[in-house]
């Protein structure tokens, strides 16, 4: 194999290629110029441009293969190496090509005297117009720097394509963008619902008119310049009164605002410009390598610095065409539907609420944080459909479906039609639960159930007043923590806790202490990998084993309760022993804080989450030491019935509404009862109607669960007689069924409970 000389690097060729734009001749005799000044340049043999053109890549000029071959060659997307790449969107350098697996060998341009090739995707806001490839005779090993030359002539050469300064009109259209045809997408439901409304580019698309530098030293200063205004901007933006999102977007910014002095990134930039390319080009280019490094990267901490980079780039860049502060946010249509290849939590609650109905995003899962804020916000979200956003065109009318997890672009009047109709089903429902807002929660034959929302950020808050619920019966405290790229002070901690006990006012929060690990990492500790994450080292067992961030936020929630009365839980307690300690831990803070003369809780009631099967076995025993019990019937049915909650396969394989998880629950509920102290279920299946009558029947009067689970559940308690119910239950706990559904819905329809 043949090791390279150095590459003489892009500025030179960058020169040529701006001569040749100078040069009169018609396109076909620039394009050839262009290949042959690459060729020369990059020391290989061959040179060829293939452009996409009606679904195929067709070579369009060539220095090296056989002339007669231009027009004829042509391969599909994913067909031979040059497919590939296209396909991949990602160079691809190869010693010996011919002994590929991919090689498709094309008889017609004589390439089977060249062994090594080295190829870059021609790409065009994200989507790939065509594929730019050199070529050798000899077994030539290309160096890192070489591609990176290469990317850098193919970002040039796919802005001369499309702008037309080397091909004639018609191929310009034809390679432009494939007909905007109708297509459907499937990804997967990161927040429910259904919307309907108009395509908008969470990242606009910027074209940049000129990609190759006249003056560089003006470069330069035009690169210095934006750079100066975007910091100012992020730091007007650090500025600005924060009203209703404190954390998380101040987090994100200033991690913009570090990324903005990163040294490295900006040396970068320098680099492409005296390279000879526009401040604009050196950015994109740059932005190029970040998304590449990006896709091989898994690391989800990680992955979100790179995107958190990816969305500098575009800030740098509109500040570079003076559109800055003019972000998709404004203007925006009435029915949004915003595409995104990722995005922060922080970046979408730019955007307003009323007039934003989806959210699609290229990557995505469900944990990720946005889909927490979207969830809160109520936006449905389909994440995961990889590079959709090069199919869309703003403005484009968008179907999102989260009940099916897809999406429709350009759809027909059929689909559009049958989704009006759902949709309109859906709004008169809501409309009916928001006109039921005022109705107490009684069941017909009186029983009075307590009905909680689950939160965890502050936008949650406004979804205590929308649905009148009783309190929060779960602040999952651990959302705040995951939404910040470093680790809240206790400052923070407590500004945050405050706010939210003030927004509940007589209504009862209950706190959950740190419930991270397993799948819940916190991007600022450091990680341990584990076989088996759900049952390793996470909750209240990171805490007993290193106190220091519970015993800060303890105090952070201690101080922020002052004169109110504070409800704490532990999270996964297995154990009474577990327990006393964390509570320990609870009185020592207390005990501190009140030594030190600052202000503490009035009054401390202290719970436990029931979420590990052994607790129940201990009841008796941990009854007398606890205020309150929460079953978490999402870990219970996991750790019940040794099923993965995070496993797709395993995901209706077991019933909540099994035998064998009510009759336990019914025992917990027996001994909550008989020790007076209460008890609330605050898992997902509180929120789904049919099982929140059955939890109900066996003897619930607390559940906690989503915001938009309130409206239904209590429409089905107001048409539902618990006694009867109980009774129809009695006869059920023992039999051998490996579900109560069926049975359950049966009464439901046949006494007229809503469901
Ligand atoms: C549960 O496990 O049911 C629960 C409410 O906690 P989380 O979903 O946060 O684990
Ligand atoms: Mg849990």
């Amino acid at each position: 194999m043949i090791a390279r000389a150095p590459s003489p690097g892009p500025r030179g060729l960058l020169r040529r290629l701006r001569e040749v734009m100078a040069d009169a001749g018609s396109v076909d005799e620039r394009l050839a110029k262009v290949v042959r000044s690459i060729a020369a340049n990059m020391v290989a043999e061959v040179c060829s441009v293939y452009l996409l053109r009606n679904d195929e890549l067709e070579l369009y000029a060539t220095e090296g293969l056989n002339p007669e071959a231009v027009h004829k060659t042509r391969l599909k997307v994913g067909e031979g190496l040059v497919g590939d790449i296209a396909a991949h969107a990602r160079p691809l350098a190869l010693a010996d090509a011919q002994n590929h697996p991919q090689f498709a060998y094309k008889p017609e341009t004589g390439e089977e005297i060249y062994h090594s090739l080295l190829g870059v995707p021609l790409q065009r806001d994200a989507r790939v117009i065509g594929v730019l490839v050199v070529q050798n005779k000899t077994r030539t090993q290309y160096s890192e720097e070489e591609v990176e030359v290469l990317e850098t002539i193919a970002m040039v050469l796919a802005e001369m394509v499309a702008s037309g300064q080397l091909l004639g009109a018609d191929d310009v259209a034809a390679v432009a963008r494939a007909p905007s045809l109708p297509f459907r997408a499937d990804g997967r439901t990161l927040s429910e619902g259904l919307a309907i409304g108009q395509a908008v580019l969470h990242e606009p698309r910027i074209h940049i008119e000129k990609t190759i530098a006249d003056d560089i030293p003006l470069e330069k200063s035009r690169l210095d310049a934006a750079v100066a205004s975007m910091r100012d901007h992020v730091n007007q933006m650090l500025e600005a009164p924060d009203n209703d999102i404190v954390g998380e977007s101040r987090d994100v910014l200033e991690t913009y605002k570090m990324f903005a002095h990163d040294t490295g990134w900006l040396h970068k930039l320098h680099v492409a410009v005296e390279s000879g390319l526009t401040a604009e080009a050196a950015v994109l280019r740059v932005q190029g390598d970040t998304r590449h490094r990006m896709q091989a990267i898994t690391d989800p901490y990680l992955r979100e610095r790179l995107a958190d980079l990816d969305d500098l780039a575009n800030r740098l860049l509109l500040h570079l065409s003076g559109k800055s502060g003019k972000s998709a946010a404004e203007n925006l249509p009435d029915n949004a539907i915003l595409f995104a290849r990722a995005m922060g939590p922080a970046e979408l609650l730019d955007y307003d609420r009323r007039r934003l109905q989806g959210l699609v995003l290229e990557e995505g899962s469900s944990v990720s944080h946005v889909a927490i804020v979207a969830r809160a916000l109520g936006i449905p979200v389909i994440g995961g459909i990889g590079g959709v956003i090069a199919r869309v065109e703003p403005g484009d009318q968008v179907v999102v479906d989260g009940d099916h997890a897809q999406i429709f672009v350009r759809p027909g009047p059929d689909v559009v039609r049958a989704f009006e109709q759902s949709l309109s089903l859906r709004q008169a429902r809501l409309a009916k639960y928001a006109a039921q807002r005022d109705e107490p929660p009684l069941t017909r034959d009186g029983k009075r159930v307590a009905l909680l929302v689950n939160a965890g950020l502050l936008i949650d808050l406004a979804h205590l007043d929308e649905t009148n619920a009783d309190g929060i019966g779960l602040y999952r405290t651990e959302l705040q923590f995951l939404v910040r790229p470093t680790m809240p002070k206790a400052e923070a901690q407590q500004q945050i806790y405050r706010r939210v006990m003030e927004h509940a006012g007589d209504r009862p929060v209950v706190f959950r202490t740190l419930d991270v690990g397993g799948d819940k990492v916190l991007p600022y500790l450091a990680k341990h990998p584990e076989e088996n994450p759900a049952m390793g080292w996470r909750a209240i067992r990171i805490s007993l084993d290193r106190p220091a961030l519970l015993k800060v936020q303890l105090r952070a929630l201690l101080q922020a309760a002052e004169d109110r009365v504070l409800h704490v839980m532990f999270p996964m307690i297995a154990e009474v022993d577990e327990f006393r300690r964390a509570r320990k831990l609870l009185d020592r803070e207390v005990a501190r804080l009140k030594a030190l003369k600052k202000p503490v809780a009035r009054e401390i009631k202290v719970g436990t989450m029931l979420e590990v099967p052994s607790l129940a076995w201990q009841l008796p025993a941990l009854l007398p030491l606890v205020d309150f019990v929460s079953v978490g019937s999402n870990d219970l049915m996991q750790f019940l019935f040794a099923t993965d909650r995070g496993n797709p396969r395993m995901m209706d394989r077991y019933d909540p509404l099994s035998p064998s998880l009510l009759s336990f629950l019914r025992w917990v509920v027996q001994q909550c009862k008989s020790h007076d102290k209460p008890l609330t279920l605050c898992g997902e299946m509180g929120g789904r109607p049919l099982e929140a009558m059955a939890l109900i029947g066996l003897g619930f009067d607390r559940l906690s669960m989503p915001a938009n689970a309130i409206g239904p559940v209590k429409e089905m308690l107001r048409s539902l007689d618990v006694l009867s119910l109980a009774e129809f239950l009695e006869g059920l706990y023992y039999l051998p069924d490996h579900s109560l559904r069926g049975r359950l819905e049966e009464y439901a329809r046949e006494n007229g409970v809503i469901v």
